[in-house]
């Protein structure tokens, strides 16, 4: 389903941080300058960030659109009630994490305009660093009884674990003697157990309607190598185990996810109350909040599918600009600014919903349209002769850089005797409608004369190869003449000198997918690829136009383009498109 944009006001985020703040939930809040369980925050003082969140990627990938939502939520609220939000790599599974991703996350969040800085506070963590206390903290709930080793098999874990209709049943080892589990939690943590043999499982309720408190595992052991912490352990904690501690060392107020940690919060909260219970963590405990992930049309956004889209060449790699990850737009010419401008018109909600395409492109546009310079450039040009103007003539026109914003200023350049065009301003027989060039009809050349079409040149095929138009010498826009112009024309089109373009490589992008829901049910995602996503043509540039890589424009009539990060130079300027002036989708 499709939805409109909900109205700014509608996040109930806000609403709740504003009740918690009024009503003093976290006025006894500590905070020593780290993370770190009761016993250190006790040593803190009156924790001046008046909330804490965090972002907490799992360094296995590259950020998409998808965890812009949920970045601009995090630290938007942090920055909004004068918090702090935490970056922090949820990286306690060992087999997927790659160091490479850390630091492309971190300079996307930056990118979007965001701090994980505050005050004197880095908040940068890793959660592989909290590995001794869990493991601190799973010996406590062993020995209080809320926690056993499991001799089972996975297999019979699984099976014994009910379903949504019917109860599970208990493990022969849940009620054995607490030391008993302590020793063989110290055997498993010291390597002396193989992978499967046993498991730590939190001793809850075998019987509750919520198949997540039927005494989820807590340390399953793994004998592999970990990017941070080498071969010291051999056990690691399970993401719903390691997440609420996570969010309770670092004193988070609002552990904000989506809605599919939903049926996952009640083992949250046993977590956290069992160990401020046991004396561990220090109370008030944050509190999880679900809202609707962003799902995007046209767009995947499973890691697997995009990193698929790289491995298998169907793009040029994770920041291909038709990629849907934040280095992909960034490098497509999304600016920061539209990024948080699109999820702020997105608003939060409860419910899951598919937000079309166009309104992130029209976020941009309504971003870029009051700051772009204006240029003109033609991308598949055919020649026009001013059959009455001199052959060695040259004068100067002038443009606004902006036509919204006059402040902006104006820019110059030639008119000659010979001119590109597009070819699509020209037709041998117009259609109804076509207010362009046509032998006998007159159009304007935007910020030049009104010019009539004199006959044209044509190929073996019948294809135009040169127009000829004459000039109307009293009608040069910005003179008198042009207000009482002699005839009335209709249509305006772009121009550029053939004797002082700069020529361009230009990138035109579309979208990826041909299909709104390239994923969903049984499809296979590659059958929907646009075969013409991507195209590259040489055209003609204004002269003096900045290619410098990353500057952006608004080539007139035909889109915002950025000149690429990588390839664009002043000597040989390449643009990507990065949206049409209109969506042409509807
Ligand atoms: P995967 O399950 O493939 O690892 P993930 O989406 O869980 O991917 P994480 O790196 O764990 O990726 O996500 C970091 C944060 O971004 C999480 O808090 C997650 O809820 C949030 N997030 C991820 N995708 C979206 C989305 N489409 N909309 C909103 N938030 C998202
Ligand atoms: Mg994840």
């Amino acid at each position: 389903m499709t939805h409109a944009v909900n109205p700014p006001a509608a996040n109930f985020l806000r609403t709740i941080i504003e009740n918690d703040l009024r009503e003093g939930r976290y006025a006894d809040k500590r905070w020593a300058g780290k993370p770190g369980p009761a016993a250190i925050q006790n040593q803190g003082h009156a924790d001046s960030a008046a909330i804490r969140t965090r972002f907490p990627p799992e360094p296995n990938g590259y950020l998409h659109i998808g965890h812009a939502k949920s970045i601009y939520l995090n630290f938007g609220l942090a920055r909004e009630f004068n918090g702090a939000c935490h970056l922090r790599f949820d990286d306690t599974n060992p087999e997927r994490e790659e160091a490479e991703y850390v630091d492309s996350i971190a300079d996307t969040v930056r990118w979007l305009g965001f701090d994980w800085r505050w005050n004197d506070e880095t908040n940068c963590y890793f959660a592989s660093d909290y590995f001794d206390y869990l493991y601190e903290f799973a010996e406590a709930l062993v020995r209080s009884g809320n926690a056993y080793v499991d001799e089972q098999s996975v297999e019979q874990m699984r099976s014994t674990r009910g379903t949504l209709t019917e109860k599970g049943t208990d493990s022969p080892w849940r009620d054995r003697p607490a030391e008993e589990s302590l020793r063989l939690l110290r055997e498993m943590r010291d390597g002396r157990h193989p992978d499967g043999s046993m498991a730590l499982r939190a001793r809850i309720d075998m019987g509750s309607p919520n198949i997540n408190m039927r005494d989820p595992v807590l340390y399953r052991i793994r004998h592999v190598a970990h990017h941070r912490t080498g071969t010291k352990w051999p056990i690691y904690p399970m993401y719903a185990w390691a997440h609420p501690v996570e969010d309770a060392l670092e004193g988070i107020t609002h552990s904000v996810c989506t809605l599919e940690f939903e049926d996952q919060r009640p083992f949250y909260d046993w977590i956290l109350n069992t160990l401020a219970d046991l004396g561990q963590l220090r109370r008030p405990l944050p509190r999880q909040h679900e809202f609707a992930r962003l799902n995007l049309s046209y767009v995947v956004t499973s890691k697997r599918k995009l990193l698929q889209l790289v491995r298998d060449g169907h793009v040029s790699g994770w920041d291909d600009p038709r990629m849907p990850t934040l280095v992909g737009l960034r490098r497509r010419g999304y600016t920061p600014s539209s990024i948080r401008l699109f999820c702020e018109r997105l608003g939060v909600s409860k419910s899951d919903s598919r937000i079309d395409y166009s309104l992130l492109e029209q976020a941009l546009r309504d971003d870029l349209d009051p700051v772009a310079e204006r240029r003109v450039a033609v991308l598949d040009p055919i020649k026009l002769v001013l059959v009455n103007y001199p052959e060695s003539g040259s004068e100067r026109c002038q443009a606004p850089c902006n036509p919204h914003d006059l402040t902006q200023g104006s820019r110059e350049f030639p008119l000659t005797r010979e001119l590109w065009i597009e070819r699509d301003d020209f037709r041998a027989t117009p259609p109804k409608k076509y207010f362009r060039l046509y032998p006998g009809n007159t159009v304007r050349l935007k910020y030049g004369y009104i010019v009539r079409c004199t006959g044209f040149d044509q190929d073996a095929n019948g294809a135009a190869t040169t127009v000829y138009a004459e000039y109307l010498p009293d009608t040069k826009s910005g003179t008198q003449g042009a207000n009482a112009a002699p005839v009335k024309v209709r249509g305006a089109i772009t121009w550029i000198s053939t004797t002082q373009a700069t020529a361009a490589e230009i990138r035109l992008y579309d979208r990826l997918f041909t299909d709104p829901h390239p994923d969903s049910g049984r499809k296979n995602f590659l059958d929907a690829l646009n075969p013409d996503s991507f195209k590259t043509v040489r055209g003609w540039i204004e002269p003096g136009t900045d290619a410098r890589p990353g500057t952006r424009v608004q080539f007139e009539r035909l889109g915002y383009f950025i000149a690429d990060e990588a390839d664009s130079s002043e000597q040989a300027p390449v643009f990507n498109r990065t949206v049409t002036l209109r969506d042409s989708w509807n």
